[in-house]
């Protein structure tokens, strides 16, 4: 089964002009009891096809060094489906089954590409469990006014939309088609659904830095004192309501050391915990979204120190404080919404020293250590607030790399 790559399919687009843009949306779903039943009955005979594909693959493999291809595996399949005894697996939606299968020849892929270890069987007992399943002739489909979707099998269910998206569908409707759907189980007890949304847009017109002003471009020091801060000397803070929901957190963490394992008292606490958790998740996805927003929609060319985030992360001390700021999230959104309005996005190397060099005279200030917020050069004399310093250098060293390329689109 040759399906065309999204590459392929950009190809045929480019000599119109045009290209293929993805995008994702996630809703939350309110499903009734018996749409939840069928939804976690799907989600077990997803995981039941792509454990059992994944078998037969091997044992193919195994046993005569062939490779069980996707046509051949469905034909068998969908004659074992017939039988009585696996009658429970034409319950389930069948574009869900599919999906699974293709899920395992991807991992294959991805497999002997040398991206991923050889594919594992999936397990039942996980926080998180999903199923996808894909659009055909208007399977899936999105109601704004009603605040439904449609998924086969299921019929219509009920989702929450937040204001954001409120307010960006009733202004621009649902940009593009949907192609696939995700269906998350959380073992907080929450159910989500994410659209894979493609869109053929207009292919961007290549960008020459030089005739771009100064002004337009911006340089972001991302911090810990402060969420970040900007080459024009713009502060702006963590939010106070996700440290107030991180006490919480640390809170209930207490509370659960105390409780005995799996009594009931400690899988209700469980639960309220894995809540928050996502709660938390949500609060941060907001605020990245919104400030991520701003940044791209105020300036040309946006200038971002390439912090080796993971690294980072293993220093324990920071750890908190770096993983809640986000970083690597606001990087993700910032680098897509810029793609979008056709601006740039520049990363400049993490090892140059944006916070050492005196932006005035472009001496290096080796003796400035972590905890001096504010610093004179000693060259120059200039004084200097720590984080705006970085930023301005950060925008300098931006500028000089988009500058020394050739047009890039
Ligand atoms: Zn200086």
């Amino acid at each position: 089964m040759a399906r065309k790559t999204t590459k392929q399919r950009n190809e045929e687009l480019a000599p119109d002009g045009k290209q293929l843009r993805h995008y994702g949306l996630k809703l939350r779903m309110e499903p009734n009891p018996i749409q939840e039943k069928q939804i976690h009955q799907t989600i077990g005979n997803a995981r039941f096809t792509y454990n059992f594909y994944l078998s037969k693959k091997k044992e193919v493999y195994q046993l005569t060094g062939d490779t069980l291809t996707y046509g051949e595996f469905k034909k068998a399949f969908n004659r074992l489906k017939d039988h009585p005894y696996y009658s429970w697996l034409k319950a389930s939606d069948k574009f869900a089954l599919e999906t699974a299968m293709e899920h395992v020849d991807d991992a294959f892929e991805r497999f002997f590409s040398g991206q991923n270890k050889f594919p594992k069987f999936k397990r039942k007992h996980k926080s998180k469990q999903s199923y996808s399943t894909k659009e055909t002739n208007g399977n899936i489909k999105l109601n704004i006014e009603k605040q439904t979707i449609q998924l086969p099998k299921l019929g219509e269910i009920k989702v929450r939309l937040s204001k954001n998206h409120r307010m960006m569908l009733k202004e621009t409707g649902l940009k593009g088609a949907i192609k696939s759907a995700t269906v998350t189980y959380h073992s907080s007890g929450q159910y989500d659904v994410s659209f894979k949304m493609e869109e053929v847009t207009h292919l961007k017109e290549p960008v020459d830095a030089s005739k771009i002003p100064d002004e337009s471009f911006i340089g972001l020091d991302l911090g810990l004192t402060h969420f970040y801060i900007d080459s024009n000397g713009k502060k702006v803070e963590n939010p106070h309501y996700l440290k107030k929901s991180l006490h919480k957190l640390a809170l209930l963490q207490r509370q659960l050391k105390n409780k005995s394992i799996g009594s009931h008292n400690y899988k209700k606490l469980q639960k309220k915990i894995s809540k928050l958790h996502l709660h938390i998740a949500n609060q941060r996805k907001d605020f990245l979204h919104i400030e991520s927003r701003k940044v791209v929609d105020e300036n040309q060319v946006i200038i971002l120190e390439d912090l080796h985030v993971k690294g980072m992360i293993r220093n324990k001390k920071l750890a908190r404080s770096i993983a809640d700021a986000g970083w690597g999230l606001f990087k993700t959104f910032i680098t897509y919404k810029a793609s979008w309005a056709n601006k740039t996005v520049v990363f400049v190397n993490r090892f140059f020293a944006s916070s050492k060099l005196c932006n005035g005279c472009h001496t290096k200030n080796i003796m400035l250590s972590l905890s001096d917020r504010e610093w004179i050069c000693p060259s120059c004399g200039t004084k200097h607030d720590r984080d705006i310093n970085a930023s301005k250098n950060i925008k300098e060293e931006g500028m000089r790399i988009l500058h020394s390329l050739p047009l890039s689109a």
